[in-house]
């Protein structure tokens, strides 16, 4: 168990793709236990493999809702939409709205290789698609919302609570 260094924006390796995890081995659990440890210690909601220099499909999530290992994770399907703002401990100080699915459900391994579906929405469900993009070499700022979209969800809101 450790704490491991967390790679920030300008490293290459955060825009290359991870690979699929084939051995659920010791190397793996190692892995997913620094992970763990390294988002604690960094108080992160969020963590892909590949930001701490490791481009496997690996990822750890808690979003106050318990802790989660998701490997080899794939969104199955997604539904609606929101536009909140996002950070990611891999670009410290910046923060973007972004356009992200309101529910996604995902499919992935845990550490014995055995096959879960998990469903998530608001926080959950940005959080899920954040870690399964970073597996894929994209970052939050590569889904930020359009002007024309945060004006369109900041009146749909609007118009939500006028009528409150
Ligand atoms: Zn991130």
């Amino acid at each position: 168990m450790g704490i491991r260094k967390i790679v920030t924006r300008g490293d290459d390796v955060l825009r290359k793709k991870s690979r699929p995890v084939e051995n659920f081995n010791k190397k793996l659990w190692n892995l997913l236990d620094d992970m763990k440890d390294t988002m604690y210690s960094a108080d992160g909601v969020g963590l892909a493999a590949v930001q701490v220099g490791i481009l496997r499909r690996v990822v750890v999530i808690d979003v106050g809702e318990g802790y989660m290992e998701l490997v080899n994770p794939e969104i199955i399907s997604m539904e609606g939409e929101q536009f909140e703002a996002e950070g990611c401990l891999s670009c410290p100080g910046e923060s973007a709205v972004t356009k992200r699915p309101f529910t996604v459900r995902v499919k992935a391994q845990d550490r014995n290789g055995n096959w879960h579906i998990y469903k998530g929405s608001g926080l959950k469900a940005r959080c899920f698609c954040h870690e399964i993009d970073h597996l894929d070499g994209f970052l939050f700022t590569d889904r930020a919302a359009s002007d024309e979209e945060k004006l369109k969800a900041f009146e749909d809101k609007k118009k939500l609570e006028d009528n409150d």
